[in-house]
């Protein structure tokens, strides 16, 4: 049964549009379910209250497009309405039966509907029916099965065919990734990676793409045959054989004729070359013999090793859009690396969430970024005009003159609230009643710490070493580390710098250190990769510590701590690397100034034998909400339910302030809500007075703290630690903007 699901799923996958990936459903069940008719309802695009008919089998095709029912009206619209499937031996005795005129129904008494949901939405109905025997449980089964699994495929294709780049203003909804607004053109991220993201990009060019089309076929050709010569030594003559066809298939016929003249039609290479072979090896899905529909697969492959070959010589041409937006499936904090910064201007990752790494990276470089949005048909925005609104998680695509005036005037106004607080810089953050706070930056991805300094910040408060290794292809040497650090030691010479050691695994990967899990989240991460391979942590701290000769600003900072052996162990590692040091250089040196993240709920509930071992502790407000709430950070799915105000971590908080009270172990919090204006709000009512953020946020949270008493903020935080969800805090805080605190606050979790 399985296969036969899986079979369905990815012939639907795969077909052209909504209406051919219905026949393919309705055809299958017939088959499979021994079935005498099928129906397809879906909701109507003008009413979702109403189904209408999209295809049938076995019934009067004609009454297709033609019956509409509204919700509990007739067996289809009752399967909608109460979102439960019907299994009925003779469907002409229900009281809500209703015949559908000229459909030739009556010939087949026994149903079985099932509702076709996606995310909490009755998408539509699928019926099958019979003329006997009623349909067993194991049938239901299949059937319910099916729905579940091709509901998303359904919610996808018909988002693509409502989809239309030319209509005027399109809106797409996401969640709030990082803050900002930012109109420009979307660059659609494509490595030929695979066929599907192969974006639609018309061409003037018409001789350019024949000729790089022709020039990747012609070198795939070459490859191909000096494989089959190669494989001849070690493999029989027929599988050698599959080569040689490949080069066959290359060498002239319908794949390279029809291709070309989707090019001649004013396509580019690469789209032309995927609608080819996406129809070919459709066409061969579609055949009953398993070895035909086997082809489809080599069709496949044999289209994205050209496709890899054309990316290539595409891929040397790049030219940037001035205001580039870049679109993806899953953009990366990799990706960000690629675009010149002076030309990036949004983001939109139809994956991930805000407190995705990429995410964090977008917010620290002030550039806006739309997450998780569902279906968004990434492959039809190459070049369209969009804009990007990071404060509430939506975009617009080809925005007519309307939209497009707001958001001037909104970016106006942006603009001057930025010039405005520009005059705080040089201020103290300090609330009404005296209370003084000491602001940070994160930072880590920039070499340019200019912003930082401009700011007003006093000093770094997580530096995540991670991103320098992250754009390398290689581990970087102890010289090249302590360049780095160095680097950002000396600029900010006099202020502290928290340099955090090597926190890859979860989902930050290095390319050329590869971990497969299940979990990456629960698994392999942080201090627990450093510890198992000591040579590298090893190497980083005495590029630390040689860093830090001279300047002496450095504090360490050990991430993803669950517990106190893992401590002992860090700590151990760092004091002999401090005793190598201070023997080469016959010099004794000041052990630096040694944290600990609070990111995993274990460390809060330790947090006195923590503090026992550590200079001061920070809290990581991103890691920690993810594991109190057990909700994956970078999960679109569940991006609504992930909110640092949840009275959960407000609680683990005041724990970790009371437990670090007891030894005077100073806390700070170097998690995205240390940048939230609301988060500044409560984390100022807990009684911490340290806060690290995106260098973009640091004035806007000073500005928020010089609008308070600091004893309103603890009566604030009282009452919040009453509230039971996140939304009423989010709420009790928001109502606070009256204090003129103007555009500060924006929508947000
Ligand atoms: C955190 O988890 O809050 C944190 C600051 O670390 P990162 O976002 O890098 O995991
Ligand atoms: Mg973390």
């Amino acid at each position: 049964m399985i296969h036969r699901l899986q079979r369905i799923v990815q012939e639907v996958n795969r077909a052209p549009d909504i209406d051919h990936a219905l026949v393919m459903i309705t055809e299958s069940l017939i088959r499979d379910l021994n079935a005498d008719a099928c129906t397809i309802y879906l909701a109507s695009e003008d009413d979702p209250d109403v189904l209408v008919l999209k295809t049938c089998e076995g019934l009067n095709p004609e009454i297709i497009g033609k019956v509409e029912l509204k919700l509990g009206q007739g067996l289809i619209g009752t399967i909608a309405e109460r979102a439960e499937a019907m299994n009925l031996a003779d469907a002409s005795t229900h009281k809500n039966f209703i015949l559908v005129q000229e459909s030739g129904e009556v010939a087949f008494p026994i149903l079985l509907g099932v509702p076709i949901i996606a995310h909490r939405d009755v998408l539509g109905v699928i019926a099958v029916q019979r003329a006997e025997n009623l349909f067993n449980e194991d049938e239901e089964a299949y059937l319910t099965t099916l729905a579940t699994q091709i509901a998303t495929s359904i919610e996808r294709a018909e988002s693509k065919g409502r989809f239309s780049t030319e209509q005027a203003t399109h809106v797409i909804k996401g969640v709030a990734g990082a803050p900002g607004m930012a109109i420009g053109e979307a660059m659609v991220l494509n490595r030929g990676v695979n066929l599907e993201s192969v974006p639609d990009k018309k061409t003037s060019d018409i001789e350019g793409e024949l000729g790089s089309f022709r020039e990747a076929v012609r070198k795939v050709c070459e490859e191909l045959t000096v494989q089959a010569e190669q494989m001849r030594a070690s493999l029989p003559e027929e599988e050698c054989a599959l080569f040689i066809a490949y080069a066959q298939m290359l060498s002239g016929g319908s794949l390279i004729d029809d291709t070309e003249k989707n090019i001649a039609a004013g396509n580019w290479a690469p789209s032309s070359w995927r609608d080819t072979v996406e129809q070919h090896a459709y066409v061969f899905t579609q055949m009953e013999d398993r070895y035909l529909a086997e082809r489809a697969n080599d069709i496949r492959d044999l289209g994205l090793r050209v496709l890899r070959k054309l990316m290539l010589e595409q891929n040397l041409y790049i030219d940037f859009p001035e205001q580039t937006i870049l679109v993806g499936d899953e953009v990366t904090a990799t990706d960000l690396a690629d675009v010149p910064l002076d030309c990036l201007s949004g983001i939109i990752s139809a994956h991930g969430s805000s407190s995705s790494h990429v995410a964090i990276l977008a917010h620290a470089l002030g550039i806006p970024a739309v997450m998780g949005v569902p279906n968004l048909p990434v492959k039809q925005l190459d070049g369209v005009k969009l804009i990007v609104d990071g404060y509430n998680g939506s975009a617009f695509v080809n925005p007519d003159k309307s939209v497009l005036d707001e958001y001037n005037q909104y970016l106006q106004e942006e603009a001057a609230i930025e010039q405005d607080l520009l005059g705080l810089k040089d201020q103290p953050a300090i609330t009404i009643d005296n209370h003084q706070v000491t602001l940070l930056v994160n930072s880590g991805l920039m070499s340019d710490h200019t912003p930082s300094l401009l700011s007003g910040a006093e000093g770094v408060g997580l530096y995540r070493t991670e991103i320098p290794f992250q754009i390398r292809d290689r581990f970087p040497s102890e010289e090249e580390q302590y360049l780095i650090y160095k680097d950002v030691l000396d600029t900010f010479r006099g202020m502290p710098v928290v340099l955090r050691t090597l926190d890859v695994g979860g989902d930050k990967p290095l390319s050329y250190f590869p971990i497969i899990e299940a979990n990456p989240f629960l698994g392999w991460r942080g201090v627990r990769i450093t510890l198992d391979h000591p040579e590298i942590f090893v190497t980083q701290v005495r590029a630390m510590i040689r860093a830090n000769l001279g300047v002496n600003n450095m504090e360490i900072l050990l991430p993803m701590i669950s517990g106190k052996a893992e401590l002992v162990e860090s700590l151990v590692l760092i004091n002999r690397v401090r005793d190598e040091i201070e023997e080469e250089f016959g010099e004794s040196i000041l052990l630096p100034k040694i944290g600990a993240m609070i990111e995993v709920p274990s460390a809060v509930y330790q947090i006195e034998d923590i503090c026992s071992l550590v200079d001061f502790v920070s809290i990581g407000t991103n890691d920690l909400t993810q594991y109190l709430l057990a909700v994956d950070r970078n999960n679109e799915n569940v991006a609504d339910l992930y909110s640092s105000l949840h009275p959960a971590v407000l609680k683990a908080m005041c724990q970790i302030v009371e437990g670090a009270a007891r030894s005077n172990t100073p806390v700070s919090v170097c998690g995205e809500l240390a940048g939230d204006p609301l988060g500044v709000m409560a984390l100022l009512g807990m009684g911490i007075d340290h806060l690290s953020m995106s260098v973009g946020s640091l004035l806007r949270a000073k500005k928020v703290i010089m609008s308070f008493n600091h004893a309103e903020l603890i009566d604030l935080l009282k009452q919040a630690l009453t509230m039971s969800d996140a939304s009423t805090i989010r709420e009790m805080y928001g109502q606070l903007d009256r204090r003129g605190l103007g555009g500060l606050i924006r929508a947000g979790k």
